[in-house]
């Protein structure tokens, strides 16, 4: 008895072809194979959720694995995006509290985050928005309108070569307030140039850490924005980005992310913006914050939740175990079948005279998917943090 243990799994008879044959369909079922995959990316997915990770589609989980380029856009993803009014200077006959009054009640029409700075600046002080007509925004651009019986402009520098006010006087200043990575708003009032604003929107607290961590993980972290250059540098100085686009229309965005595929990077880009869908789509991964617009979320594949910047780390980290999960399970469940099937075909009986018996068959089945669930369960244990 001692010598035939085995014959608990392995029969000495001669196999019968049904016996071999019901044997060979057990043991082939695809199940462990079949669990692999969804197993992990299920709980990989529940894993993230807790973490403030919101998986949305599972391409975008695994394509993160694999990404080498982050981009990221400035307002209201490196920064909090809640910008504050923090200098008005004027150039023209108009007095501060003008140019803030006829630019704030412009603004009041427009979603842009800098612009809200302008309407809460002048809530704080207590002055009441003027009437408006004729309100126009255009991208990446400025507003125009009629300010209690005004034309005026609001916007970049650009804005204001367009409507063809001369800014030049303001430029010091501007350039000024960019270095302490401000942004700045011209104003201009019945065609001529009234002064600047000038808002501040700080990065992140946890900016600078998650971009350290980003970079040591080997990600090349780029920056783009529709904001000025100096603006810009200014706060990829502050968090450690060294590579920057700035003065960008939301159109050129998605086209530096298809240059850069192009190349051969594999590219994650993370935004909040409306103007940011159109390149959320065209990277490998999308990323929204979850402090963002709906637009955005719709577009990406993964929502960081909270928005906070470490977040992307905890993406990156989660993307990385779980596709490790997988191909542990792929890994275990080709090795089953590639020995299971053989077994029971019989390959063993010529030489030995043994066949695989169909109820043993059945055990093993039931252990190896047992084995790829428990091993995907795992991942509930990840440490993120
Ligand atoms: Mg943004």
């Amino acid at each position: 008895m001692k010598q035939e243990w085995h014959k608990h799994f392995l029969t000495g008879t001669k196999p019968l072809q049904v016996q071999s044959a019901i044997a060979v369909l057990i043991i082939a079922c695809p199940c462990a194979l079949g669990l692999a995959t969804p197993m992990s990316i299920m709980v990989g997915t529940g894993r993230g959720a807790r973490a403030d990770v919101l998986v949305r589609n599972a391409e975008a989980l695994q394509a993160l694995d694999a990404v080498d380029t982050l981009v990221i856009d400035k307002t209201g993803t490196v920064t909090e995006g809640k910008p504050r009014l923090i200098a008005t200077e004027t150039a023209g006959k108009w007095g501060a509290e003008t140019v803030l009054r006829l630019a704030a009640s412009l603004e009041t029409r427009s979603v842009h985050p800098l612009a809200h700075a302008l309407v809460v600046a002048m809530e704080a002080k207590g002055i009441q928005a003027a009437s408006v007509a004729d309100f126009a925004s255009q991208t990446g651009l400025g507003v125009t309108g009629n300010v209690d019986g005004h034309a005026v402009v609001v916007g970049n520098q650009a804005q204001m070569q367009q409507q063809g006010i001369d800014v030049s006087a303001l430029i010091p200043d501007a350039d000024a307030r960019r270095e302490e990575g401000a942004g700045v708003m011209f104003v201009g009032i019945d065609r001529q140039a009234a002064g600047l604003l000038a808002v501040a929107d700080p990065p992140k607290p946890d900016a600078k850490v998650a971009i350290a961590a980003l970079h040591t993980a080997g990600m090349r972290v780029v920056m783009l924005t529709g904001d000025n250059a100096r603006t810009a540098e200014g706060i990829a100085r502050q968090v450690g980005i060294d590579e920057v686009h700035a003065d960008l229309r939301p159109e050129d965005k998605a086209s530096i992310i298809r240059d850069m595929k192009r190349k051969g990077a594999r590219v994650a880009m993370a935004g909040d913006g409306v103007n940011d869908a159109p390149a959320l789509a065209t990277a490998d991964v999308g990323i929204a914050m979850g402090t963002g617009t709906d637009v955005a979320i719709e577009s990406a594949g993964i929502t960081l939740a909270q928005g906070s910047l470490t977040g992307l780390v905890r993406a990156r980290r989660l993307s990385q175990a779980t596709m490790r999960n997988i191909r542990q399970n792929l890994a275990f469940s080709f090795l089953f079948n590639g020995i299971g099937i053989p077994l029971a075909a019989g390959v063993l009986y010529p030489a030995f005279g043994l066949t695989l018996s169909p109820m043993f068959a059945g055990g093993a089945m039931a252990l190896s998917s047992l084995t790829v669930v428990t091993n995907a369960l795992r991942l509930n244990a990840l440490n993120l943090r």
